[in-house]
């Protein structure tokens, strides 16, 4: 199986309570791949400037994730954030962001890219999403994730690129803010009747929660959350999200695209772990030497901690 991503590949400068870095790699689409490349085949297309060194392609490609989709523009400047986290980590504040060679992006996916059985639009531009979905036909699965700058001031072709995709994944603030629903679960259900038949509520440290709709093949509606992994030391949020994601579609995607809900719930597992280990350093710096037992001694440990047993029937 193999797995397209489109997002930003940027440049990030954030500040924590617990430190500050000028420049990092950072990305939507980035935090998206590292975490998935511990599942599956994964590509991510967009473009960079040649401000984007050996360096950056390097990190990506000691993961194994296949780069030749990521487009060096000549003379053009990388995606750039700048944001910083106060107090509560759960809220970012976004100070600067530069679309550089995004502004201009056309994208014209290879034919590996195009043929991927699973996508993610992660977050940029609403409309390079829909164009990007119109290319990868073959997908079985898709998923789209946004902010809160495209729902303010591209709405109408956000809510045209979620029509098309199969699984929502947002912060609950954004679902919230999409539907002007406050209630978390009927904003999943107006979100469902947008066409999605999954939505991936983040909560940030609260964990994630999964909606799904009833199937055609009598599948029930049904309902999943999980806590975040609890962590004592947190320095940077950035791309946590994107890195439950990776974590959520690439399990997918590896375990040959089984939407069954026992492997959802799964795929919750994963992404939930691939996010607690962004957060504990910064930027890509923790996941970017991540090993794949890491990973399953903390899904295990996820597991045992969120399970429980019903009284026994004798003590009832
Ligand atoms: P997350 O913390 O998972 O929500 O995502 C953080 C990443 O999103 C950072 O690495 C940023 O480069 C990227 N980002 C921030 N703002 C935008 C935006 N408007 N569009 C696309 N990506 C963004």
């Amino acid at each position: 199986m193999a797995l397209t991503v489109v997002g930003s590949i940027a440049f990030d400068a954030v500040k924590t309570p617990f430190g500050e870095r000028e420049r990092m790699l950072g990305g939507a689409a980035v935090h998206f791949s590292l975490a998935a490349s511990f599942f599956t085949e994964v590509r991510p297309v967009g473009p960079v400037g040649d401000d984007f060194g050996t360096e950056q392609f390097e990190l990506l490609e000691a993961r194994g994730i296949a780069t030749s989709d990521v487009e060096r523009v000549p003379g053009g400047q990388s995606f750039f954030w700048r944001g910083h986290y106060d107090f509560d980590l759960n809220v970012a504040h976004t100070d600067d962001t530069q679309l550089g060679v995004f502004g201009e992006f056309e994208p014209k996916l290879s034919d590996a890219a195009q043929a991927a059985d699973t996508l993610f639009l992660a977050n940029i531009q609403p409309d390079l999403q829909r164009q990007v979905r119109a290319q990868c036909g073959a997908a079985g699965f898709s998923g789209l994730d946004s902010m809160n700058l495209w729902i303010e001031i591209a709405k109408d072709s956000l809510l045209a690129a979620i029509a098309e995709v199969d699984c929502l994944v947002v912060n609950d603030a954004e679902i919230r803010m999409l539907t002007g629903e406050s209630n978390l679960a009927r904003a999943a259900r107006a979100v469902m009747e947008m066409g999605p038949r999954a939505v991936v509520a983040k909560r940030g440290e609260y964990g994630a929660a999964l909606f799904t709709e009833a199937g055609p093949d009598g599948g029930e509606q049904s309902f999943f959350a999980l806590p975040g992994f609890p962590l004592e030391d947190v320095r940077d949020p950035t791309g946590a999200g994107d890195s439950f994601a990776g974590g959520f579609f690439g399990y997918l995607d590896g375990t040959g695209g089984d939407l069954d809900e026992a492997n959802l719930r799964r795929a919750m597992g994963y992404g939930t772990v691939l996010a607690s280990f962004n957060v504990e350093e910064f930027g890509t710096e923790r996941v970017s030497r991540l090993q794949r037992e890491e990973i399953d001694e903390r899904f295990e440990a996820l597991r045992r901690m969120t399970q429980f047993e019903a009284l026994p029937a004798s003590r009832g």
